[in-house]
């Protein structure tokens, strides 16, 4: 399986760290050795002082598809989720000063943290998911799906153009505004509405 995640889908994120809008969805992908499960810890890495979180809401393929028309795209995922794009922000401002791409700094062991997922048929509306992330107890970021710059529709249409989706594949869809730095014996908890669906330190 494989991770396709997407940069600069909220506005006020976008601002926040200086980025244009993009006329079309960037994405970067992350190997299945990212992925953390069931609640277990995130390592911080040696080879960086500014491991910042970005909680994202994850779509899980549940079929083969290539370049798939957008109105036929919701029949492609069956479950959404929540995940944490972890991200060093240090390695990534070197890269994006190089033009260089952004693996070295998305892709690492542990750097895709997830929970548990929803079946689709719990939501009512894609386009109206809440969710947040607390940190110690205090929420720290907060997003809707209502405020996705490109849709989940839309992204599984565009994606689908390039690369293959398989079952299983998961697509983190972007963070909204609020990432930051987190640090060792952090405690952080996912939820979509005031469901937790996940939960873990790092270490
Ligand atoms: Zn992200």
């Amino acid at each position: 399986m494989k991770i396709i995640c997407i940069g600069r889908n909220y506005r006020d994120h976008a601002k926040e760290l200086n980025n244009p809008l993009p006329e079309k969805p960037v994405f970067f992908m992350k190997p299945d050795s990212s992925i953390i499960k069931n609640g277990k810890p995130f390592f911080y890495p040696d080879f960086s002082n500014e491991i910042h979180h970005e909680i994202e809401l994850v779509l899980k393929i549940s079929r083969l598809g290539k370049a798939i028309e957008e109105k036929f795209a919701y029949r492609y995922y069956n479950e959404i989720g929540l995940g944490i794009d972890f991200t060093a922000r240090d390695l990534q401002a070197e890269c994006k000063k190089k033009g260089l791409p952004w693996e070295v700094a998305k892709a690492f062991e542990g750097s895709a943290p997830i929970g548990n997922f929803l079946s689709i048929e719990q939501f009512e509306d894609m386009r109206s998911i809440d969710f947040h992330l607390d940190i110690n107890n205090k929420t720290i970021q907060e997003g809707s799906s209502a405020e996705l710059i490109f849709s989940f529709d839309h992204l599984i249409s565009y994606l689908s153009q390039f690369v293959p989706l398989k079952e299983g594949d998961l697509i983190f869809t972007g963070t909204p505004a609020g990432v930051g730095p987190v640090k060792r014996n952090d405690h952080l908890q996912g939820y979509i509405g005031q469901k937790k669906l996940l939960d873990f330190y790092v270490k």
